[in-house]
């Protein structure tokens, strides 16, 4: 095959379709070979016309011919067949095949039935024998034009979704296009239709019958109407349908109109009603102010939460300008002027007027609003007022946090700074006590020494009030002995009370368990203190301390404990007021040494614990104090003694120490002190850490009291330098010596390494008993 365009298939087909367009192809169903080629020679003869005709001789065969070719323009046909006779072959054919352009042809006697075959929907009817060449092909043409006009109709009815119609009341008959039918679901009928029964309940005639009587009613009217139809398969559609009542031929009256698919635009349209439902509701009921203005800023439309957050109702809110309402001044002509440049703000922080004056934080939205007949903003304003306060809170909060972290800051250094002169004035004290003394002289020292060690109490308790008013307490929870801690204090307040010449009592409920676990020395700390304040404001009679059992389940015991002293007592309206800090009733006739913080950091200290602390008093008889407190119940504890006693006699105290201390008179109180008790000891002084490291690298020490504060190296630097870099001593007992009251809380000391500490001012035997421990240990341990 070398020249791929002169295949024979192609050609073919080009010949076909030229045919196609050339000629008309028709179908003749006629049984008699005579007046089928009589038709054929007739048409063949007439210019109207150019067609191909093709015979069938039975209804049989043309329905065959038709099933197998769709391309017939016209069908001429017999009504008088072999296998078929009459009006019912043609309703045979037309219901198979409806579309079709058919061309009834009958005998002169059966004109009658020509005629009810065009009523039943042939195009035309032909009386054999009494046409020409020219009559039968004008017909064949015409019906064949008609046919493809008709076919454009219903392909644009098609399109459209519309359908014509007509319904003869008189009658009972119906028709209508296609369209009619594809709107209802129904399968197409040419032709009229007759009876209700044709139909389903959903059927055209049922709803024809229904704008029948309407127009029956008013038959001037033009009836238009929405209807809604329900297909037999369930599906719902829309229609239109709009009709007029005409007169027919026969003088019947006659309905005739269109019916237009709608169900797309009804579906819209219900879409955008609910949508529109929707925004309405959210509108209403939308808690921000939503509001439409002018350009102005006159209120055109608003919502009930404008009316709310501005005050006024909604007949006074109506044509105010909205713009006006809005403050500062400097703010709603920065927010117009975004506006008017640039169509929008987004959430602009404003302020907004009420009807009573008061005014609201709030944002605003807003946007510029073109439409055709209508040139403004839309905008949203939200109230922030509450969340702009609770802003201010936190602000204020934070704000309260830092001061008070400060503050505490203060104390501490503060405290700290105090502390270490005190040391000096304690330790001097204690030690000229000790030198040969007239009495004159042993009574000042011994006031020096009684009012640093009160000095000493008041630092010590400004500093303590300060953390537990910053809450930041950690309470132990230990096993301990409660009698053991009651015993305790009885021994420590005894001098105190033989003294005055009074009695200490302590009475312990039969239900109260020994062992229980909770914070001993703080409670320790609130008995000391109520106790100590028992005695203080009593010259005569007794303290009783009564512990009670109050409640007691599943591990737990709630305690009560009571200090009742027949002291001075305590005005009915200073009771309340004995617990604030600094507080102090004052005495005419008395003064009582104090600082009013003893109480309000007892009451601190069992309130953080989830306790409960009262009083009760009669004035001039005596007061009572109680708090309860609950602990878990405990388990036995070996009786150890708080601090490992060391006996004196035992250490000799022959040692060479190092003492790391910047500040001079401290340097001199820890040398005269730890002199006086071991005269054996050899003491070299460092001014600083790093005098001590030089130091420590030419010669061995049996242990270093290490000040922690200190210039150029402090005391945990250097203990951090002697651990990780100085090998040969690295185990060496290094004790801190610190003014810091905090130390002994955060443990940061046996983070650096250093074995212990002893607070300054110190306890001189404190000191002794823990230097002797370390050294003993370490020459233990070597
Ligand atoms: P201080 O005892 O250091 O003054 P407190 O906080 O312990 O501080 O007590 C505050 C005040 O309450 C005391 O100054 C005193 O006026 C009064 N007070 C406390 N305990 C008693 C008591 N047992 N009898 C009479 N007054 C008391």
């Amino acid at each position: 095959m070398t020249d791929g365009h002169s295949t024979s298939g192609n050609t073919t087909v080009l010949n076909d379709m030229s045919n196609y367009e050339t000629y008309n192809k028709i179908l003749l169903i006629e049984d008699n070979p005579g007046d089928a080629r009589l038709v054929e020679l007739l048409l063949g003869e007439s210019d109207l016309l150019n067609c191909q005709v093709v015979n069938k001789t039975t209804l049989a065969l043309g329905l065959e011919e038709l099933e197998a070719n769709d391309d017939y323009e016209a069908i001429l046909l017999d009504l008088t067949l072999p296998d078929s006779r009459g009006f019912e072959t043609l309703e045979i054919l037309l219901d198979k095949f409806p579309e079709n352009n058919v061309i009834v042809l009958t005998g002169l006697s059966d004109k009658s039935l020509g005629v009810n075959a065009v009523k039943a929907g042939a195009q035309d009817f032909l009386i054999k024998g009494a046409f020409d060449a020219d009559g039968l092909a004008k017909s064949l043409r015409y019906s064949i034009e008609r046919n493809n006009v008709l076919k454009r109709l219903e392909e644009t009815q098609r399109i459209a979704g519309i359908g014509n119609w007509e319904f003869n009341s008189d009658t009972d008959e119906y028709k209508g296009s296609d369209e009619v039918f594809v709107i209802f679901g129904l399968k197409p009928k040419k032709g009229a239709l007759k009876g209700k029964e044709t139909f389903a309940a959903n059927s055209p005639l049922d709803i024809f019958n229904q704008i029948h009587q309407e127009t029956i009613a008013d038959p001037q009217k033009t009836i238009k109407k929405d209807i809604k139809i329900q297909r037999t398969d369930g599906t719902i559609r829309y229609a239109f349908v709009q009709c007029t009542a005409n007169k027919s031929a026969e003088n019947n009256l006659v309905l005739s109109g269109i019916i237009q698919d709608i169900t797309e635009r009804k579906l819209t349209e219900q879409e955008m009603v609910k949508s529109q439902e929707r925004y309405q509701e959210i509108f209403s009921k939308s808690n921000d102010a939503i509001y439409i203005c002018d350009k102005k800023g006159v209120l055109v439309d608003f919502n009930e939460a404008t009316t709310r957050l501005f005050g006024f109702n909604a007949f006074e809110m109506k044509g105010k300008n909205i713009h006006n309402l809005l403050s500062p001044v400097a703010s709603r002509f920065e927010l117009i002027e975004r506006l008017e440049s640039k169509g929008t703000v987004k959430d602009f922080e404003i302020e907004i007027e009420q009807k009573s004056g008061d005014r609201k934080y709030c944002i605003i939205t807003a946007n510029n609003l073109e439409k055709e007949d209508f040139q403004g903003y839309n905008g949203i304003i939200r109230d922030i007022t509450e969340r702009k306060q609770a802003e201010e809170l936190i602000k204020a909060r934070d704000l309260a946090r830092q001061s008070a972290k400060m503050k505490e800051q203060f104390i501490a250094s503060i405290s700290h700074e105090m502390r270490t002169p005190m040391n000096a004035v304690l330790g001097m004290s204690n030690l000229v006590i000790k030198t040969k003394l007239d009495d004159e002289q042993f009574n000042y020292i011994s006031s020096i020494k009684q009012s640093s060690e009160i000095l000493l109490g008041i630092i010590n308790d400004i500093l303590e009030i300060s953390t537990l008013q910053n809450g930041k307490v950690d309470f132990e929870y230990k096993d301990f002995d409660l009698h053991e801690l009651l015993a305790n204090l009885i021994n420590v307040m005894q001098y105190k009370f033989k003294e005055k010449d009074m009695v200490f009592e302590v009475e312990i409920g039969e239900k109260v368990g020994r062992y229980i676990k909770g914070d001993k020395l703080r409670l320790n700390q609130v008995l000391y203190n109520l106790v100590g304040n028992g005695v203080k404001f009593t010259d005569t009679g007794h303290v009783k301390l009564k512990v009670q059992n109050l409640n007691e389940n599943e591990g737990i015991v709630q305690l009560n404990f009571e200090v009742e002293d027949t002291g001075i007592g305590i005005p009915a309206d200073k009771l309340g007021a004995v617990f604030e800090t600094f507080t102090r009733v004052r005495n005419k006739n008395r003064i009582y040494e104090g600082t009013g913080l003893g109480l309000s950091i007892s009451k601190n200290l069992i309130e953080q614990q989830g306790g409960k602390i009262g009083v009760r008093s009669v004035l001039g008889e005596g007061s009572t104090f109680f708090f309860d407190l609950v602990f878990e119940k405990g388990s036995e504890v070996l009786g150890i003694r708080e601090e490992d006693s060391i006996d004196d006699v035992e250490f000799e105290g022959d040692i060479d120490l190092l003492l790391v201390e910047d500040h001079k008179m401290n340097q001199l109180v820890a040398r005269k002190t730890l002199e006086k008790q071991w005269p054996d000891i050899r003491i070299t002084i460092a001014d600083n850490g790093q005098i001590a490291v030089n130091l420590l690298k030419e010669r061995k020490f049996d242990i270093i009291l290490m000040d922690i504060q200190m210039p150029i190296m402090d005391g945990y630097e250097a203990t951090d330098y002697i651990r990780n870099h100085m090998p040969a001593i690295c185990n060496m007992p290094i004790l801190a010596m610190t003014a810091h009251a905090h130390i002994s809380k955060d443990e940061k000391f046996k983070e650096y390494g250093m074995d212990d500490f002893v607070l300054k001012p110190f306890e001189p035997k404190q000191l002794f008993n823990k230097i002797a421990k370390y050294v003993q240990r370490n020459n233990i341990n070597e």
